[in-house]
């Protein structure tokens, strides 16, 4: 499922925006500014795909718009076309050198346009499936750690910033290695992706995140949320895993597959990741499992 792709076309003259309007709506949602400030607001605010940009306009010039988008970490990702009336070699290559990914010069062919602009979204769109492929585990097709470990950095600033609390849990499905032995390993992946889609139904608010960390563990990332509430969403997942019946026939602890969970709720001071957020929640993952296992225990300080 592959969304619209949105391009921004800025120039000054209502001619040519229209032109090139015309010319794009098949491929993209089309979006329009007809100045540089106008431009650089709507690509903050809209982050299109692709920006076509006009080089010569009254109060910003092209080259003054793409050096303010290649300096600001929102909006430097976004490739930028010229399109430009300068059509000497040194006009080109300045504008690349800026940082444009190409480079039209009018008056334009229609034609060639629609294609280059085509060429570059299909490139946008293998750089956005392969980021997205990086950050998924493919077996359950969650967040794999290294995107919980991004989120991780950016939630703990925004709680600092916020000065809300910032809960993590570690999960760990109960006497799994005795369930791989017994029952294969295509009916161990069977249940580490029905515990993935189970976790993900908990996660409801933005900056929810559940990722699998590796082998049978799992990590609940919730931002803004105190230990007492992260514990009892913590309970209803522990509780929805053993309702699912999934027969365990060879676990102590229940005959149907459980998981164990450790959390911890820290309220963050600086930008830093205090280790110890991590540590101590492992330390309550391992306090649950001696206590029984199919258990939440939950840690809480100030940190
Ligand atoms: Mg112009």
């Amino acid at each position: 499922m592959t969304p619209t792709p949105t391009v921004l076309v800025v120039d000054d003259e209502k001619p040519n925006r229209d032109m090139l309007a015309e010319l794009l709506k098949h491929d993209c949602r089309v979006i329009l500014a007809k100045n540089g400030t106008q431009a650089i607001d709507r690509a903050h605010e809209l982050q299109p795909d692709l920006i076509l940009l006009d080089v010569l306009m009254p109060d910003t010039s092209g080259h003054q718009v793409i050096q303010s988008l290649k300096h600001d970490d929102a909006t430097r990702q976004i490739p930028v076309i010229f399109i430009s009336a300068l059509d000497s070699p040194e006009d080109e290559e300045h504008g690349l050198d800026l940082g444009a990914v190409d480079y039209i010069t009018k008056p334009f062919h229609p034609s060639i346009v629609r294609k280059r602009v085509r060429n570059h979204l299909q490139s946008v769109h293998h750089r956005h499936l392969l980021e997205n492929l990086a950050m998924i585990d493919s077996l359950t097709e969650i967040a794999n750690r290294r995107r919980y470990s991004e989120a991780l950095e950016n939630e703990w600033r925004r709680c600092a910033r916020s000065h809300s609390p910032l809960s993590l849990a570690i999960i760990d499905v109960d006497h799994f290695k005795a369930y791989n032995d017994q029952q294969g390993h295509a009916a161990g992946d069977i249940v580490l992706r029905t515990i993935a889609t189970t976790l993900t139904g908990f996660m409801r608010r933005p900056g929810d995140l559940a990722a699998r960390y590796g082998g049978e563990e799992f990590l609940l990332l919730l931002p803004q949320v105190d230990a007492d509430s992260a514990a009892r969403i913590g309970n209803e997942i522990r509780s929805a895993v053993e309702a699912m019946h999934l027969p365990h026939p060879d676990s102590p602890v229940s005959r149907y597959v459980t998981i164990s969970l450790g959390g911890m709720t820290a309220t963050p001071h600086d930008g830093q990741v205090d280790p110890q957020f991590f540590r101590k929640a492992d330390i309550a993952l391992y306090e649950a499992k001696a206590k029984g296992r199919n258990r939440v225990v939950w840690q809480k300080t100030a940190s």
